[in-house]
């Protein structure tokens, strides 16, 4: 099958240019699930587009009678951020116009409705069927985007971020699955990230690691689209119905940025392969299953380690690597200037056995800057 190509108007710039957004959208025979994926939210975070790459030759050798429902791809989803630069470093995490975290600025309908709403609503729907109530439900949200949507544009015009995120999210808002694909700003390994109790979606991508989301941060792109339908089960729980909506939304971490890291791109493709299969959105595949057990953390349980004073970062183990408690993380080379001193060093040491998962990039550290970060030895988070 081949995709449906679309070009979207995204933002019009001062020096008469246009950034667009490409959409590649394979729709299948038959109705079903629209899962939506997207790369390159982050500015420095390449690899999820040739995931996608991938996923459009793969998807390309399959007949359209293998795929139920549509699959949306959007690659380099974030053109001002993947072309920011400082000298050859890419630093597209914040929007240098207002300094926000271009993954903090999504429309969330549980946090744009009052509490009462949303209870009100599962109220009026207690005894009506799940997919009436997911129909429903899913047409109060966009009708509410739409609403705030046209309120700001009354009131003298939205700005940068709110027209940046209204044109992404238009895209998204009405998926069933919704998948962003990021990775570490600085060397990481690949996992997933899901928020609620979708622990068994998370299992279906096949990734050594699965954190789930207990801290909230603010309005990530994954969060924002899942949050509401957390809101409504928890609402109805409240009413003794246990029910759980067919709509989930997770955050691929892949490797490390500034880099296409071959087996991050591969266990990505791998993983939303398998996913697809999974949750039998694909009869069909283009690759062979490759199982791997997943273990459950919760984002809390990172661990991160920042330098106790400045100095010039050696000696520090890589990601992947094992350490137990009071093992020698690294090692900071300290050329204070301060005192009449002689160079020294400092070791720091790891405070409980653990992962190393993810490493700064960056070997010169002032005091108090990310250094790298542990997940405990063993899996913490609730297992499916
Ligand atoms: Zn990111």
């Amino acid at each position: 099958m081949e995709p449906e190509i679309q070009t979207v108007p995204l933002l019009d710039l001062a020096s008469g240019d246009r950034l667009t957004l490409q959409v590649y959208r394979f729709v299948g025979q038959s109705p079903g699930r629209k899962v939506y994926i997207q790369a390159n939210l982050h500015g420095a975070e390449l690899a999820g587009n040739a995931v996608i790459h991938h996923l459009i030759q793969g998807l390309q050798t399959l007949e359209a009678g293998a795929l139920q429902g549509e699959i949306w791809l959007v690659p380099l989803c974030n053109p001002l951020a993947v072309n920011q630069r400082s000298h050859h470093f890419s630093s597209g995490r914040y929007n240098p116009y207002d300094g926000r975290d271009w993954n903090r600025i999504f429309w969330d309908y549980e946090t744009q409705v009052p509490p009462e709403v949303i209870q009100q609503f599962a109220q009026a729907h207690q005894s009506a069927a799940i997919a009436d109530i997911q129909t429903a439900y899913r047409h109060r949200i966009q009708t509410q985007f739409q609403q705030d949507r046209k309120a700001a544009e009354q009131q003298g015009g939205a700005p940068i971020h709110h027209r940046y995120r209204n044109r992404l999210q238009c895209l998204a808002l009405d998926a069933d699955t919704l998948i962003d694909l990021h990775s570490s700003t600085n060397q990481g390994l690949v996992y997933v990230y899901y928020s609620g109790d979708r622990h068994s979606g998370a299992a279906q991508f096949g990734l050594d690691l699965a954190l789930q989301l207990d801290q909230y941060d603010g309005d990530a792109f994954d969060e924002a689209f899942i949050k509401p339908w957390l809101a409504l089960e928890a609402a109805f729980e409240t009413l003794g119905r246990s029910l759980r909506f067919a709509v989930d939304a997770y955050t691929l971490e892949l490797g490390s940025g500034m880099a296409l890291d071959p087996e991050a791109i591969a266990q990505g493709v791998q993983g939303i392969h398998a996913y697809l299969q999974h949750s039998r959105v694909l009869s069909d595949g283009w690759l062979t299953p490759a199982t791997r057990p997943t273990r459950f953390y919760t984002s809390s349980d990172i661990q991160r380690y920042y330098a106790p004073t400045g100095g010039l970062v050696r000696s520090r183990l890589q990601r992947g690597d094992r350490v137990t408690q009071g093992q020698p993380l690294y090692q900071l080379l300290c050329l204070a200037k301060h005192t009449p001193a002689l160079p020294h060093c400092v070791d720091v040491h790891a405070l409980q056995d653990g992962l190393v998962f993810d490493v700064g990039i960056n070997h010169a550290v002032n005091e108090g800057e990310y250094v790298l970060a542990l997940l405990p030895s063993q899996p913490t988070g609730p297992q499916p």
